[in-house]
């Protein structure tokens, strides 16, 4: 500013001086016109600068800087370092506004900005997929109005609420979400929602599991802490009633030893310090050793047969599969009534193979399919535990499957019989010369 000051004064002692140089020749009146012209056109100067400045305020663009010389270049400059800072700063905030955007975009957690009447600001993709939501067409709207849980709303009301609220999607399905509300600046609130679908479903399945093991635990329990009880009770035991109580309670020993075997088995295939290993496995002769145990567990009362009719062999753990096989071979003969017919078979299918299990049985409903290789699924309890089942076995075979990358397939039809059969893909299987040379 002190420039401008400085040469303001010197223009002015310019035309004072030109006034009086013109004084003597021409005298006072022509000396002042003079003077007042040159003020003029100064102040013309100035006004028509003052024009441009505005002008160029009114479009700031550094770039368009008009063209000037003098005092009004050094205002003209001071503008336009001005406007790049401003620049500069506008492009860093936006910037670092667009990384905050794509950071809310890429959490894989919902968020949504309500404000202090429960309007959404903002939502990233995540919070559409929990909530239902539209980032666009929903701006505005009430969540309360979109996610319509009594739940929500309340914890919503909840001023400072804290707790994870766990809610179904609002969308329907089976998505399960931990919402968290977090209130902050005035009245806005953050909603943050997670899906926790596969951690409740463990947990549920974690708590079934253990109920179903209590309860299998409970009946052999109950029947030999009874016995014993009884035995204890008595003065003189009684050798008749011991006579008959140590076959039953050695059959519920048996009957939890089972259970445990499964049991381990499952926890084993389950672990994952135990990967799947990749042995070559002559399945011919398993088969031929299934077969064998199969007429011995039949005791003629069934028509066994075994059909080979492939070589292969399959890489994979042979523990795994002769147990898996024995599993279906065991459970065609336990749900197969006397004088059925039972059929173990293994065949090349397409580039892979396969080993088939079927029985003459009592055959299962279309409805339980789907859900037969859970754990302790069984359409009729009764004949499962009659005839020693655990409700374990097929829950073994699957792991086994998967482990193997092939692929049970159940096919069955009450009163008519099942085929259980598992689809070894091309990967896993080789021919004997291939295999013998790998062992
Ligand atoms: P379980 O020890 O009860 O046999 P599994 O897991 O081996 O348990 O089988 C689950 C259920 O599937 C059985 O309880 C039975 O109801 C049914 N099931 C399995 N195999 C057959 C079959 N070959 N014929 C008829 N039902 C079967």
């Amino acid at each position: 500013m002190n420039n401008i000051w400085l040469g303001f004064f010197w223009r002015l002692a310019a035309v004072a001086v030109a006034s009086l140089l013109v004084w003597p020749v021409a005298g006072a009146a022509q000396a002042l016109g003079l003077a007042l012209l040159l003020v003029l056109l100064m102040l013309l100067h100035h006004v028509r600068h003052l024009a441009r400045l505005s002008q160029w305020m009114a479009d700031p663009r550094p770039e368009a800087q008009p063209d000037s010389s003098g005092l009004w270049e050094d205002v003209f400059a001071a503008f336009y370092h001005l406007l790049r800072r401003q620049r500069r700063s506008e492009s860093r905030l936006t910037a670092t506004l667009q990384d905050f955007r794509k950071a809310g975009m890429a959490m894989p957690d919902g968020l949504v900005i309500v404000d202090g009447g429960n309007q959404i600001e903002w939502c990233n993709p995540k919070a559409e997929l929990h909530f239902g939501l539209d980032a666009q067409r929903d701006l505005g709207q009430l969540i309360t109005y979109l996610v319509r849980q009594p739940s929500f709303g309340e914890a919503l009301d909840a001023a400072g609420y804290s707790e994870p609220l766990t809610l179904r999607s609002a969308r329907g399905g089976d998505l399960i979400l931990s919402v968290l509300i977090v209130p902050y600046e005035a009245n806005r609130k953050l909603i943050i929602s997670r899906d926790v679908t596969d951690r409740e479903r463990v947990e549920t399945m974690r708590r079934d599991f253990v109920a179903n093991v209590s309860h299998e635990l409970r009946t052999p329990l109950t029947v030999i802490g009874g016995f014993l009880e009884t035995i204890a009770d008595m003065e003189t035991p009684d050798p008749a009633l011991i006579r008959r109580s140590v076959p039953m309670m050695s059959d519920q020993a048996k009957r939890m030893q089972t259970l445990v075997e499964d049991l381990l088995t499952l926890s084993r295939l389950e672990s994952s310090g135990n990967p799947a290993r990749e042995d070559p496995v002559n399945v011919p002769d398993i088969a031929r050793a299934l077969y064998h145990d199969a007429l011995a567990l039949s005791a003629g009362r069934h028509k066994v047969t075994l059909l080979l009719e492939s070589d292969a062999w399959v890489s994979g753990t042979e523990d795994e599969l002769r147990s898996a096989f024995g599993n279906l071979v065991s459970n065609a003969i336990r749900y197969t009534p006397a004088g059925g017919e039972i059929s173990l078979s293994w065949k090349d299918a397409g580039s892979g193979a396969v080993f088939a299990v079927s029985d003459t049985g009592i055959g299962i409903a279309s409805h339980h399919l789907p859900r037969l290789t859970e754990r302790f699924y069984r359409v009729d309890r009764g004949r499962s535990r009659e005839t020693g089942g655990t409700g374990l076995g097929l829950a073994i075979v699957k792991h086994v499957v998967n482990r193997h990358a092939a692929k049970l397939e159940v096919t069955s039809e009450p009163g008519r019989g099942s085929c259980f059969s598992v689809v070894f893909p091309e990967s896993r299987v080789s021919k004997p010369d291939v295999a013998a040379k790998r062992a």
